[in-house]
C-alpha cells in the first residue's frame, strides 16, 4: 500500500517537494507534543489546485491528510500515519490592506513575521502564542491559539475577518467573496442544511444558548468552537469559523484576512512578590483595574526546578526565597492538613536550631500539630553553620550513605550550583556522625522529647 501510494504521490510532486526516505519520515513523526506517529510520505505543495489533488489522492489511497506548519502543537495535532502536507514553505503571503487596519495572510508565514511587517504601521495580529516565533498562520488559526495578552476577546477566532478553505471534496470557499453565499448553499445543499438545521437546534434551546456563552467566556479549545452556531447566522460564515480550532479537521485553510490590533509603542512589565499563591490570586482584581493587559503566575517552586539550568537566567536564584514566617498560619493550616491524612510514628522535619528562617518555622510548628508522634529533627548543613551536638545516631552503610547523596543531587537540582553542595560535605558529615556513635557512617537527629513505654518487671 505504502508503495503505490509513494508511485502516485511521485506521479505528482517532484522530488524536492516530497519526502518517503525513512529518516525524513522519523524526522517529521513528533511535534511539540509527546506523541509519536510516523507519516508514510511528506508533501509540499504550492497550490491550492495541488491540495484538492492530495484530497482526491487520499480519498482514492484510502488515507488521511494532516497538515502541518511549525509543528509546535502540544496534543500531536501535527502529526500523523498518513499523509503529512507541510504547508510551511510554499504559503508565505503577508499583504497589510486598509492602512494596517486588516492583514492578509497565508499559512507558512509565522505570527512573529506578520507582526513584524505591521510594526511599522503600530500594529499586530490578536492572538499571541508564547510560541509565536515558530508557530504559523495555519496553525494559529487552526488551534484557535490565543495567548497572555489577547485572552478570549482577540484570540483567532475573534479576530478572523474572511478565510479562503478547502473542502475534502475539493470545492473552495471565500467568505470575502459575496457570490460564494449563494453557491455554498446550492453546491453543497447537504452541508448548508446540516449546519442550519444545527444552528436551529442550538437557538431554539435558550438554556443551551446560555451555556454555550458561558463556556466560551473563558479559552476554550476544546472540541470544535460551537460558539459559531450562536454567534453567526449564515452556515458558511459557521463553517469558516468552525475551521478555527478544528485543527485541519474541517479543511484546509488556504488563506485568511484578520483584523489588527493596536501595537502600543510604548509598554511597561513589572516583576511582584506575594508571599503565597493565595495573596497572588488576590490581587488579580486591583491589577487588573490598573489597566494590566496580562498578569503571568510563576510560582516558586516552578521556578526553583529549572534555576540550575545554564540558560536560566542568574537572577531566577537570587529570588527571594524564604517568606515562612510571614505565612506562618497557612504554613500551620498545611501542616495540621497533613497530620489529619496520616498517623506517622515518627516525624522526620527540619529543627530548631537551623539557621533558615523557613525551617525554623516549620520546626516550630510541627512539635505542636504532631503531638502523639516521636519528632527527630534533622540536620541540614548549609553555609550558615549551624550545626550543634545531635542526640541521636541512626549509623548508616557506606553504600546507604553513598545513595542518600545520590537522591540529595537528584532531589535538589536547585541547590547544586551551590559552592558549598558536593559529596564531600554530606559523606563527610556522615562519617563524623559515624564515628561518634561508633560506626563508619551515620544519620542524626535532635530530638527535643521521647516517651518510653512499657511494663517494668
Ligand atoms: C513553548 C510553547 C508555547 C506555546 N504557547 C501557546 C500559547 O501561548 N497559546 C496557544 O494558543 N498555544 C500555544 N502553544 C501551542 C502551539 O504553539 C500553538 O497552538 C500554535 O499556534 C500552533 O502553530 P503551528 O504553526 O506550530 O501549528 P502546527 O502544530 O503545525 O499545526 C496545528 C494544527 O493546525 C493544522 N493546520 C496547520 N495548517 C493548516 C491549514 N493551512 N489548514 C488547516 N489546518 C492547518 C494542523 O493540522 C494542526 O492540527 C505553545 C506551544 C509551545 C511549544
Amino acid at each position: 500500500m505504502t508503495d503505490s501510494l509513494v508511485a502516485r504521490l511521485e506521479q505528482y510532486f517532484p522530488a524536492a517537494r516530497l519526502k518517503t526516505r525513512l529518516i525524513d519520515r522519523h524526522a517529521y513523526s513528533s511535534d511539540a507534543s509527546f506523541y509519536t506517529l510516523v507519516p508514510r510520505a511528506i508533501v509540499f505543495p504550492e497550490t491550492v489546485e495541488e491540495i484538492k489533488l492530495l484530497f482526491r489522492l487520499a480519498a482514492d489511497l484510502g488515507t488521511s491528510l494532516t497538515f502541518r506548519t511549525g509543528g509546535t502543537s502540544l496534543s500531536g495535532q501535527s502529526v500523523t500515519d498518513g499523509i503529512l502536507v507541510d504547508v510551511s514553505k510554499h504559503w508565505p503571503l503577508v499583504r497589510v490592506e486598509d492602512g494596517g487596519l486588516r492583514v492578509r495572510v497565508q499559512p507558512g508565514v509565522t505570527g512573529a513575521v506578520v507582526n513584524h511587517v505591521l510594526r511599522s504601521y503600530g500594529r499586530k495580529i490578536g492572538p499571541d502564542p508564547a510560541s509565536i516565533n515558530a508557530a504559523m498562520i495555519g496553525g494559529i488559526l487552526s488551534n484557535n491559539s490565543s495567548g497572555m495578552c489577547c485572552g478570549v476577546v482577540d484570540n483567532s477566532y475573534h479576530t478572523l475577518l474572511h478565510v479562503r478553505f478547502v473542502l475534502a471534496d475539493g470545492s473552495v470557499f471565500d467568505t470575502e467573496v459575496p457570490g460564494d453565499y449563494a453557491r455554498f448553499e446550492q453546491s453543497r445543499p447537504d452541508l448548508f442544511a446540516g449546519i442550519a438545521a444545527l444552528r436551529r437546534r442550538v437557538m431554539e434551546d435558550a438554556s443551551l444558548v446560555a451555556r454555550i456563552k458561558e463556556k466560551y467566556k473563558i479559552k476554550n479549545t476544546v472540541g470544535y468552537g460551537i460558539n459559531a452556531f450562536v454567534d453567526y447566522e449564515h452556515p458558511l460564515d459557521i463553517l469558516a469559523h468552525l475551521l478555527i480550532g478544528a485543527e485541519g479537521t474541517l479543511g484546509f485553510i488556504a488563506e485568511a484576512v484578520l483584523r489588527t490590533l493596536p501595537d502600543k509603542p510604548l509598554k511597561s512589565a513589572a516583576l511582584l512578590f506575594f508571599d503565597s499563591p493565595r495573596s497572588a490570586c488576590d490581587a488579580v482584581p486591583a491589577l487588573r483595574d490598573t489597566g494590566a493587559e496580562a498578569l503571568e503566575f510563576m510560582d516558586r517552586a516552578a521556578l526553583r526546578s529549572i534555576e540550575h539550568l545554564a540558560i536560566a537566567p542568574s537572577f531566577l536564584r537570587e529570588l527571594p526565597e524564604g517568606r515562612f514566617p510571614a505565612i506562618w498560619a497557612e504554613v500551620k493550616e498545611v501542616l495540621e492538613q497533613t497530620a489529619g491524612d496520616c498517623s506517622p510514628d515518627i516525624v522526620l522535619a527540619p529543627g530548631s536550631q537551623d539557621a533558615h528562617q523557613d525551617h525554623r518555622t516549620v520546626a516550630e510548628i510541627v512539635p505542636t500539630v504532631f503531638r502523639d508522634q516521636l519528632y527527630l529533627a534533622y540536620e541540614i548543613p548549609k553555609w550558615d553553620g549551624d550545626m550543634t551536638r545531635p542526640s541521636v545516631y541512626f549509623p548508616l552503610t557506606a553504600e546507604i550513605a553513598r545513595r542518600k547523596v545520590e537522591l540529595l543531587h537528584k532531589s535538589f537540582p536547585s541547590q547544586r550550583s551551590r559552592d558549598w553542595w558536593d559529596d564531600e560535605v554530606f559523606l563527610g558529615l556522615a562519617r563524623l556522625r559515624g564515628m561518634e556513635c561508633r560506626a563508619t557512617y551515620a544519620e542524626s537527629f535532635h530530638c527535643g522529647k521521647f516517651t518510653l513505654r512499657g511494663g517494668i518487671s
